[in-house]
């Protein structure tokens, strides 16, 4: 303001005085009040090309240099590119709040899907196009009613009553790969609609699979039973001689001790999902397990093939290794003879069982059983770890088994991040081996050594 004064000021002084140096001596005061009047005339007009200027600047969209530096145009340019840069930099920052709650969204594992009042879809992340088969270049502002053709979904959209969620399955679905999602709407803002979809493929399999968890431990206890049961009828009602009343009593022993099997497997398997991981801390000596297994595998040889029923079998068994090994001892114990019992178990009389012992170049170790049994279809390799699975069901019960053997076997392994590799083909026998991580797995110590010896 004061620049603004004194220009103006200045100007009318100069044209004064020009005006009066320029007109005739007796025509001075008109000369000065001429000049004076161009002077304001040349100030109005160099005031309003500023102005324009000012203005000018104002409709580009770029505001960072202002076009007058000085006097009031310039005061004003630059309290305008100010007001604007300050505007700038809170555009910016919600949009960087915007873009960071959206890439949240997206992270999310989730599918969410943004509604306006009228059902129409105004965002929605990946895994919402991935649950729901949106493209997310032609499906902003459908409906998402016309997208969304499963018929429990329409029936849920229809019905208004949002405060549960309904279950169907995923665009991606298939027979092959069943994925099944559960949605559910929630209201927001005004009249707008948050829609959510969750992945519950897993949760249902594992319902199912408890479901099937019951009803087969219920079956296996309930078999026994039965005959159990049948025999002490039997005991009660009938006059039985000596002998008879023995072979009752030894079929009834049978199955007791059948239940008692299933009974102490499902505890191990229990054990084994309810405890943490087992440390590195406790380390146990493979020479004397392997003592041990090779005097339980030849028992039970004994008992599957009695000398009076034909050939027996060929057991082997490699010298195990100085190794000692870290975990829990009674885990591995019941994992290694749990494969060398099967093999045993499934290898009829004249067969062959080998177990042996591998060192890995990096380190890792190898415990495996080869036997010359009949062999496994490619089909059921990989399920022989759920529980109850059996490809021979009359030998695995013939013989004793609970069919949770293999799963005790995965789940031991699992917890000391070792590997179950299973190679198997009908009519050519059978490779089960446990591999070993080298952390778990050091030269045997001196004493340790002659205990085994
Ligand atoms: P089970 O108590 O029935 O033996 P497992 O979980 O130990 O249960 O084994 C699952 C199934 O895998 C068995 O029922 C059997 O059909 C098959 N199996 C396991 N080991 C062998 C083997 N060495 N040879 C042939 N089949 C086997």
């Amino acid at each position: 303001m004061p620049l603004r004064i004194l220009s103006i000021v200045l100007l009318q002084i100069l044209g004064a005085l020009l005006g009066m140096w320029l007109a005739p001596r007796s025509l001075e005061i008109r000369g000065g009040l001429a000049g004076m009047l161009v002077m304001g005339t040349v100030w109005v007009l160099w005031d309003f090309t500023r102005g324009l200027r000012v203005l000018q600047w104002l409709r580009d969209d770029d505001l960072s240099d202002v076009p007058v530096k000085l006097g009031l145009w310039g005061a004003v340019a630059e309290r305008v590119r100010r007001a604007a840069r300050v505007r700038e930099q809170a555009t910016r920052e919600s949009e960087r709040r915007l873009q960071d709650f959206l890439a949240a969204l997206q992270a999310s594992p989730n599918g969410v899907v943004l509604l306006d009042a009228s059902g129409r879809i105004e965002w929605f992340n990946q895994t919402a196009a991935a649950h729901l088969g949106l493209d997310p270049a032609r499906d902003r502002l459908q409906h998402l009613v016309n997208l969304v053709r499963d018929p429990g979904f329409a029936a849920y959209i229809s019905g208004g009553d949002y405060h549960g969620d309904v279950t169907m399955p995923a665009r991606s679905h298939s027979s092959t790969r069943p994925v099944r999602i559960s949605v559910q709407l929630h209201d927001y803002g005004q009249g707008k609609r948050l829609l959510l979809s969750r992945d519950i493929t897993l949760f249902e399999q594992a319902e199912a699979m408890r479901r099937d968890f019951v009803a087969n431990v219920s079956h296996e206890i309930r078999t026994p039973l039965t005959v159990l049961s049948g025999f002490v009828e039997t005991l009660q009602s009938l006059p039985l001689n000596e002998s008879e009343r023995t072979r009752y009593l030894d079929l009834m022993g049978q199955q007791a001790e059948r239940m008692q099997s299933l009974v102490s497997d499902l505890l191990m398997l229990s054990r084994l999902e309810g405890s943490p991981p087992p440390g590195e801390g406790e380390w146990s000596s493979l020479p004397v397990m392997a003592a041990q297994m090779e005097r339980d595998a030849r028992a039970l040889s004994a008992v599957l093939n009695p000398p009076m029923t034909g050939p027996s079998q060929h057991v082997v068994f490699d010298a195990a290794p100085p190794w000692e090994l870290s975990g829990t001892a009674t885990e591995w114990h019941s994992a290694m003879s749990n494969l060398m019992s099967n093999a045993i178990r499934y290898t009829p009389a004249g067969g062959e069982v080998y177990c042996g012992w591998l060192q890995h170049e990096d380190g890792r170790g190898e415990f495996f059983v080869q036997d010359s049994g009949p062999g496994i279809a490619p089909e059921h390799i990989p399920r022989l770890t759920e529980r109850f699975y059996r490809v021979d069901r009359s030998r695995s019960r013939d013989t004793g088994g609970t069919g949770l053997g293999l799963a005790i076997v995965k789940h031991v392994v699992q917890r000391h991040g070792a590997e179950l590799r299973i190679e198997s083909a009908p009519g050519k026998g059978s490779r089960f081996a446990i591999v070993f991580p080298a952390a778990r797995l050091r030269p045997i110590s001196q004493p340790a050594l002659l205990d085994a010896a």
